[in-house]
């Protein structure tokens, strides 16, 4: 909530009424024209839930259109474009070009303060099933509601940049889908030109609309390619065979069936939000190993998953301990976990505060603790943390009535898009509250 306008509101009107009787006919034509003047911005005077609804339509469009224009990992041209042009219309002092297309926005307060930033991601996943109107991607990830939440923030706060100290910086980052992104906006100079004390980013999510979730850590599972390598390239299907079994003797999930069903991810009962929730202590491969005859060798691969960071060691080790007692153990070479996502690391602190603001702000069901970590998907989002303390928030999207209930690159994901509104607000006052802080 703005409090801080409230309060300014309550002041001048309380002033205004008393001294009304002792003043002049022109000087109460004048002050008529003032009032007048101060309704018709609503920015000043209303909270951020309103104001966020009242630029809901104009962002309902924005969004849409980036829909329809979705632009794979670093090919955002235009939606990067349509991002700072936007961002150059509030009045913001805008960097582009960073890391690829990415965007930085600037929105100087009043007065010295905090350094926050948020930061959206742009780009469209790449074709993974059907077709879509010509394009070679698809938003079946909601980077287009991430950018339109983005701009509505940046759009929200910039209207009472007055009241506000500090300064906000609005990251919108190229390619996060291919991992790629983050890493290179920060090679290309990003924290020599921004120095933010905290940052913060959303993903839309299958909890019911406007919902929060987050929790202190990473919020996906870890993930590596593990690679084992033979000599000779005989006998690939019985070393297939024996590394599958052996990927299964250290496989640890609960409800196996259930747990592949990513939908149960915001079951009551099996998801995310309980703290029973399937979706934690697991070890896991993505499938049956790819094997590649190549230089007189064999490389078995496979994607391995698992909710604990260390778990991925004690799995190489199990596994390296079995291969070397097996009946190719003289043709074992070596084996290495490679391709490493860096997911997002939540700061401890950092999520106690920002739950306790939304709760403050919102009510108790605006945010929820999250449990488990979200199988068969990261994000880049860590890179920045790895600098900047932050937290990385799930915010829901799906709407059962309205029939959105999909998740992420599913086929059928489609978002409930009330989340903008939601957003906007929610993480507007988020932000305007770390400020003060
Ligand atoms: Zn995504």
């Amino acid at each position: 909530m703005a409090t801080l306008n409230i309060h300014i509101k309550g002041v001048s009107i309380m002033s205004l009424k008393s001294k009304a009787p002792l003043l002049s006919i022109a000087t109460s034509i004048l002050l008529a024209l003032f009032i007048a003047q101060a309704s018709a911005k609503p920015n000043s005077v209303e909270t951020n839930e309103d104001y966020s609804m009242s630029i809901y339509p104009e962002l309902l469009e924005l969004r849409r259109d980036l829909f329809k224009h979705p632009e794979a990992s670093g090919e955002e041209k235009r939606t990067s474009s349509i991002a700072a042009n936007y961002l150059r219309d509030l009045g913001l002092e805008v960097k582009t070009n960073i890391g690829g297309y990415g965007v930085v926005g600037i929105l100087e307060g009043s007065k010295d303060g905090k350094h926050i930033a948020w930061r959206s991601d742009m780009d469209a996943a790449k074709f993974e099933f059907g077709e879509h109107e010509n394009h070679n991607a698809a938003h079946v990830c909601g980077h287009d509601v991430h950018t339109t939440i983005g701009l509505g923030i940046a759009k929200t706060l910039s209207q009472k940049a007055k009241n506000l100290p500090g300064t906000v910086y609005f990251l919108f980052q190229p390619a996060e889908e291919s991992q790629q992104g983050a890493k290179a906006m920060i090679n290309d100079g990003l924290f020599d030109m921004i120095q933010p004390d905290e940052i913060y980013a959303a993903h839309v999510g299958p909890m019911p609309t406007g919902v929060i979730f987050t929790s202190t850590g990473n919020l996906f599972s870890h993930s590596r390619y593990i690679n084992i390598e033979f000599t000779g390239t005989g006998d690939a299907e019985a070393l297939s065979e024996m590394v599958n079994a052996m990927m299964a003797s250290v496989t640890r999930v609960k409800s196996p069936d259930q747990f592949t069903n990513l939908l149960n991810t915001s079951d009551p009962k099996l998801g995310l939000g309980n703290p029973e929730t399937i979706y934690q202590d697991y070890v896991l491969f993505g499938g049956r190993p790819n094997v590649k005859n190549s230089d007189n060798k064999l490389v078995l691969s496979a994607e391995l998953f698992t909710s604990e960071h260390q778990d991925i060691e004690l799995v190489m080790d199990n596994l390296e301990q079995q291969i070397r007692v097996s009946k190719f153990a003289d043709r074992f070479s070596s084996i290495q976990a490679l391709h490493e996502r860096e997911g997002v690391n939540n700061n401890a602190e950092l999520v106690r505060q920002t739950s306790h603001l939304i709760k403050s702000s919102y009510g108790d069901d605006a945010i929820q603790d999250n449990f488990g970590q979200v199988p068969f998907a990261s994000e880049d989002f860590g890179h920045f943390q790895k600098t900047v303390p932050g937290v990385y928030f799930f915010i829901g999207t799906a709407n059962a009535e309205k029939g959105n209930v999909a998740f992420p690159h599913m086929p059928n994901f489609e978002v409930d898009e009330m989340v903008i509104h939601h957003g906007v607000s929610r993480f507007s006052s988020l932000i305007e509250h770390r400020l003060q802080q």
